[in-house]
């Protein structure tokens, strides 16, 4: 992933982006990871929360949101948030959408063919997917934490890709974001349970296991037929990462940091 600093927001921190190397170089899509720096928020939320269900000042999170939007030219767009349910519930969006406001869904993936809509899922800690398929214009946002991986949320996704916009696997190239790594997501046996096809991924360390998500992740991908080198993966533990991500693991109350991805 390359970081992108963004100057325009001079009177604050500055307003810190990520962007995925394999799909920055598509110009029909804007997408993006955000990190900690460049909003408003105070402890514990410093500073670019955008997560309206972590406990913050709800007028805080709206002028971060403004921050990012005013910083991305994303003023005049449509944006879809999810009231993430740690499911395996995918949301699609084939119509335009009517006034400005920012929509809320309760799922945990969202797909749309349509342009000028920013597709959004919040995390911190669990793994923010974008996904993309360069040859019929077709975009998704996964949140995959543990439950969600167990119940192959990612590869469901390019599955109804396929089956609503006759997607090709090969066409898609996907970003596996920034989330707790297998460093720091100590879990216990019963989370252990619903991996045991991932047997690669389940690793034990003085008596205790930690799960790498992000190999769960691609597994599953490269089991819905996408190539290897279409997969980037961040790399980056949120919870070894604190200054620049937010992680719930570490320290909670916390904010969520967001992946996005629109359509241009
Ligand atoms: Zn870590």
């Amino acid at each position: 992933m390359n970081k992108i600093i963004n100057m325009l927001n001079k009177k604050l921190n500055k307003l810190e982006l990520y962007q995925f190397e394999n799909l920055i170089k598509y110009n029909g899509i804007l997408h993006f990871i955000t990190a900690r720096n460049g909003g408003i928020s105070s402890k514990p939320f410093e500073s670019l929360n955008l997560g309206y269900k972590s406990g913050d000042k709800p007028e805080n999170v709206r002028t971060n949101w403004k921050i990012l939007e005013r910083n991305l030219g994303l003023e005049d767009k449509k944006i879809v948030l999810l009231n993430q349910l740690h499911s395996d519930k995918i949301v699609i969006i084939e119509d335009i959408l009517k006034d400005n406001s920012i929509y809320e869904k309760d799922g945990d993936a969202i797909i749309t063919n349509q342009h000028g809509i920013l597709i959004v899922v919040l995390v911190a800690d669990c793994v923010p997917i974008i996904i993309y398929d360069k040859n019929n214009s077709i975009i998704a946002v996964v949140h995959a934490g543990w439950r969600g991986s167990s119940l192959n949320i990612a590869k469901k996704t390019v599955n109804q890709m396929k089956r609503s916009f006759h997607s090709k696997p090969e066409n898609i190239i996907v970003g596996i974001g920034p989330s707790i790594g297998p460093c720091c997501y100590e879990v216990k046996k019963d989370v252990v349970k619903h991996f045991t096809d991932y047997k690669y991924a389940v690793i034990k360390r003085k008596n205790q296991y930690y799960i790498n998500l992000w190999e769960i992740n691609r597994a599953q991908l490269i089991n819905a037929g996408l190539k290897e080198s279409n997969i980037e993966i961040a790399g980056l533990c949120t919870s070894c990462n604190i200054k620049h991500f937010f992680s719930y693991r570490n320290k909670h109350p916390t904010g969520r940091f967001a992946a996005g991805v629109m359509l241009k």
